[in-house]
């Protein structure tokens, strides 16, 4: 691949958005603020691959920020949202793809009972109601780096745009919210003893991402999931686990599939979205039954939404988790290796300072030498040096996310031909890292 011919019509298309939207997009971390330069405009995509307003051909590592496990447009899944649209798109009644998607779900991970959303910012924030409702408690600890979505309490210290913006929180929370969040460092238990020390008998629920992702891939130390989970037991608080991220994604069962599967404790309540709606607006949260009927019509913490459980985004979904099959699961993890392996070479090579880090078929590439456990470590990486080498492979045509502190992602479409355009580019790439 060579160097894109030209960005014309992206620029063109840019400054029309900027005149429109604010910043020219519609979710920070698309601008390219972090690594300067003109966002691409996306016309097409098809398999592992993007095309732009320019004709430009990309391998795509972003997956639209995840969903895309099968590729784009894979033709099974195309087919059964054809379908669907065909026979109307809303109703507001319920519907069969919405029972069979959250038996799928239900099958898939330990939750009983599964409610549908739109975004994963409504998972979490219901998931967060439910939990406030459940218990009759008010503060939620999160941890620092962690991102679920754009709700008022889990906005503090977030990972995701806000640390690519590099700003700790946004305008617009009051300040009573932020005050019902307590934001510890990940991976610290002595943080997370002295919290629910101090404020136990008031703490609703912790809520984490399952491994998070949103401050590049920082794995959970080993136990640190079931000692969460076990903490929030013994004061009476619930334990969220967030997988929008991880979901069907980090492994079949998702982040939970890397942990509590194998040591066999369960979260009490679970937040999906991303790979579940296929590419199309829908996510859930999920828990054990009993906690799951404080919901209305059966309890009394109101939830609903117009659009809530698509039956195109529910049908989309479901042909999606349905082609999810452990042998799609062995080639993510095949192929996420190879490339990791080729940039830590490339990188190494070119005597650029850098950590792997992997969870699952999620991994992220951090350009500084020490393993990277919280957001304080995630915050000392080379963002330049990042900046300098995602131009370089998206010149080669190689679409990674556009900040140092996102995951990367491969699909089942990511086939030879993708993986040698990455390979071929990672050289280049590393020298220019070094300047
Ligand atoms: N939780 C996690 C772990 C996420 O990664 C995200 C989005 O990236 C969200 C919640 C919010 O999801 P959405 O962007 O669909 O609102």
């Amino acid at each position: 691949m060579s160097t894109p011919a030209t960005t014309a019509a992206s620029e063109a298309l840019f400054e029309r958005a900027r005149a429109v939207t604010p910043g020219g997009v519609n979710s920070p971390v698309r601008a390219f603020t972090a690594v300067g330069g003109t966002p691409r405009f996306i016309t097409s995509a098809s398999g592992a691959w993007l095309t732009d307003a320019d004709g430009n051909d990309y391998v795509d590592l972003i997956c639209s920020w995840g969903p895309m496990l099968l590729g784009h447009a894979h033709p099974d899944v195309q087919a059964a949202v054809a379908g669907a649209v065909a026979r109307g798109t809303s109703y507001g009644t319920p519907t069969e793809p919405e029972v069979e998607l959250a038996e799928e779900i239900v099958a898939r991970t330990p939750v009983e009972r599964v409610r549908f959303v739109s975004s994963g910012t409504e998972a979490t924030m219901s998931a967060i109601r439910l939990a406030r409702g459940a218990t009759g408690r008010d503060l939620v600890v999160k941890f620092a780096g962690c991102y679920h979505g754009h709700v008022d309490t889990l906005l503090a210290e977030a990972g995701s745009g806000l640390a690519t913006l590099a700003v700790p929180g946004t305008s617009g929370v009051p300040a009573s919210s932020a005050a019902e969040t307590l934001v510890l460092p990940y991976n610290d238990r002595a943080a997370v003893l002295a919290a629910f020390e101090a404020h136990g008998a008031h703490i609703a629920c912790l809520i984490t991402e399952a491994s998070p992702g949103n401050m590049g891939v920082v794995p959970p130390a080993p136990g640190f999931n079931a000692f969460l989970a076990e903490t929030c037991r013994a004061h009476g608080a619930l334990f969220i686990s967030d997988e929008v991220m991880t979901g069907f994604r980090a492994t079949a069962q998702g982040g939970w599939g890397l942990d509590g599967a194998i040591e066999g404790w369960v979260p009490d309540l679970m937040t999906f979205g991303k790979v579940m709606g296929g590419g199309f607006p829908a996510a859930a949260f999920g828990g054990r039954a009993d906690l799951m009927s404080h919901l209305a019509p059966e309890g009394s913490v109101y939830q609903a939404g117009t659009l809530s459980g698509n039956p195109v985004a529910t049908t989309a979904g479901l042909a999606t988790l349905r082609l999810a099959t452990p042998e799609v699961y062995a080639h993510l993890d095949a192929t996420a290796a190879t490339i990791r392996a080729a940039v830590s070479e490339a990188l190494h090579a070119a005597s650029v300072p850098h950590t792997v880090q992997v969870a699952g078929t999620m991994f992220s590439v951090f350009f500084r030498e020490a393993p990277v456990r919280d957001f304080a470590e995630a915050g000392q990486q080379d963002t330049a040096a990042y900046a300098a080498f995602f131009h370089s492979m998206l010149d080669q045509g190689v679409y990674l996310p556009p900040s140092a502190y996102e995951a990367w992602f491969v699909s089942a479409a990511h086939d030879d031909r993708a993986v040698s355009t990455i390979l071929d580019a990672l050289p280049a790439a590393a020298l220019a890292a070094t300047t």
